[in-house]
């Protein structure tokens, strides 16, 4: 029976590949997003991959959207946090907010996607938590404190529950990501994007959504059953741990 893989953000950017490269690789798919309906209404048209709109950030909200989810798909087997947000500024600058915002997203909204299904898949004795952290959270960012902090979160997050899940057969790690080309990193003015980011970057280029998400199918996959806890970084080279 095809495992049922639900990934968080994943109607746009990054997780839209994964959501897609899951599904050719025969897993039954879907996809949360927070609250661009236009883009998840086509998403859905153009791939068939069925979408929940709910916000990571909110526990209770993530309680009932799984539910939905396994009532509607069924029980989960792979989870991929993907869902990220950012709101840069220098921390002088930075608000309470900003700071608020990130962390809610970025870090608790492990906590609260993975802790509803935990129980689940220990009692399957199997499961695949997949995180989407950040090359800025290995090596910070000026203007990033918040999301530096956030996806560094999630690495330690990582460490620690692959440790509890790795009798119970789940595995849990991390991908950190460099530059890749989604909305996101778009949004970086082009001038800096050409002068100052690619020129760091000794493949030359950004990278694209779909070389993340086939790392996310080996991590998905039976093959992947004796890496847990690591942190794979993608990222053209740009830094090593
Ligand atoms: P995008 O901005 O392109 O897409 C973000 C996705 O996350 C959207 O589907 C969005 O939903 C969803 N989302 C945002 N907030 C929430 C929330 N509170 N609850 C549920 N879903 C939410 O991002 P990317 O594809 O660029 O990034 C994906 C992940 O990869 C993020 O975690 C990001 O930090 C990380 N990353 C990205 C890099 C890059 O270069 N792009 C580099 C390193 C890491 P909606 O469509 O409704 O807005």
């Amino acid at each position: 029976m095809a495992r049922v893989a639900l990934v968080t953000g994943g109607s746009r950017g990054i997780g839209a590949a994964i959501s897609v490269a899951l599904k050719a690789a025969g897993y039954k798919v879907a996809a949360n997003y927070a609250g661009n309906d236009e883009a998840a209404a086509a998403f859905t048209k153009e791939t068939g991959i069925p979408t929940f709109k709910w916000s990571v950030a909110d526990y209770d909200a993530c309680v009932a959207g799984i539910a939905k989810v396994e009532a509607e798909v069924g029980p989960v087997d792979v989870l991929v946090n993907n869902a990220g947000i950012t709101r840069d500024a220098m921390f002088h600058k930075m608000t309470p907010q900003q700071w608020k915002e990130v962390i809610d997203t970025n870090l608790t909204g492990l906590f609260n996607m993975t802790h509803p299904l935990w129980s689940g898949m220990r009692d399957r004795k199997f499961g695949r938590v997949i995180n989407i952290s950040s090359i800025n959270g290995q090596k910070g960012q000026a203007g990033q404190a918040n999301y530096s902090a956030a996806k560094s979160g999630d690495l330690g997050f990582t460490k620690a529950l692959a440790q509890e899940g790795a009798r119970a057969g789940i595995t849990v790690n991390a991908i950190c990501p460099g530059y890749i080309a989604t909305e996101m990193v778009k949004a970086i003015d082009e001038k800096v994007l050409a002068e100052r980011i690619i020129p760091q970057i000794p493949v030359g280029r950004l990278g694209e959504p779909e070389e993340i998400a086939r790392t996310v199918v080996f991590l998905a996959s039976d093959d992947a059953g004796f890496i847990t806890g690591s942190t794979i970084s993608a990222n053209g080279g740009q830094f090593f741990v």
